[in-house]
């Protein structure tokens, strides 16, 4: 008995030297395991990375990295120029856009964004038919879906496929873009590990920051390569000046790389 009591105070004394040092690290901090647990270490709860609270914070964006991340595609595999076109379907552009495609017999790649696929799954349908390639742009198009936690993106990444999915079973979608290029590592791999590559691009006139479409055009021609990855937008704004910029860019990237699939 007397041995046990003199343990107690020892354990007592050991809680209080530790535990109170520090005042911001008190039991509503997140995570952590309660003082109680800290006594003796019978029985530590396993760490868990989404801890179960009545009102759980939202967890911290992860740093976005200062430099692309490794494991891009940002050619078209060959001399040829390929064109993507980014944040539809959209029923006022993305129509417009796939007849100029054909009218040229070109096929493109359209990042095409969860929610609008669920709205319009009759133009995912027109895309595949016409023989374009399909690309993951995440649901809504979250700038800082890269930041957050592994488990947030691969959800993200699994809900926009099912979508595109549920408009066109079996449809092919073979890469992902991160909205923004905000790319992070860990979002290239869970893309890679949903079968997608991750698809970057060399030449971006900006067509969303409300050019003419003489600028649009100026600045395609302008940065253009051979094996080059154009990126412009059917979708999430007025495109007419993409849609013009069009008419022209794409019978004059024909002619002078030929303008293929992504591969
Ligand atoms: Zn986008």
């Amino acid at each position: 008995m007397r041995s046990r009591a003199v343990l107690a105070y020892a354990l007592g004394l050991v809680l209080l030297l530790t535990g109170c040092g520090d005042p911001a690290r008190n039991p509503s901090q997140a995570g952590g395991p309660s003082p109680a647990a800290a006594a003796p270490p019978v029985s530590k709860p396993t760490p868990s990375p989404r801890p179960t609270r009545t009102s759980t914070p939202k967890p911290p964006l992860r740093p976005l990295p200062s430099t692309l991340p490794v494991g891009l595609d940002r050619s078209s595999g060959d001399r040829s120029v390929a064109l993507t076109f980014d944040d539809g379907p959209d029923p006022r552009w993305t129509p417009q856009l796939l007849d100029q495609l054909r009218a040229a017999h070109v096929t493109a790649t359209f990042c095409l964004i969860g929610r609008q696929v669920q709205r319009h799954p009759e133009l995912v349908a027109r895309i595949v038919r016409e023989g374009h390639q399909l690309c993951n742009h995440s649901w809504r198009h979250d700038l800082n879906l890269g930041r957050r936690p592994v488990a947030d993106i691969r959800a993200d990444l699994l809900r926009t496929n099912r979508a595109i999915h549920a408009a066109v079973p079996n449809a092919k979608v073979s890469w992902f873009r991160q909205p923004g290029g905000r790319w992070t590592p860990e979002e290239v791999e869970v893309a890679r590990q949903l079968g997608m590559r991750s698809l970057h691009w060399s030449v971006d006139p900006r067509d969303w920051d409300k050019p003419t479409s003489q600028t649009i055009t100026t600045r395609v021609e302008h940065a253009v390569k051979p094996g080059a990855v154009v990126l412009m937008h059917d979708g999430g704004g007025d495109r007419r000046p993409t849609l013009t910029a069009c008419r022209h860019l794409i019978p004059d990237l024909k002619r002078r790389y030929g303008i293929s699939r992504l591969h």
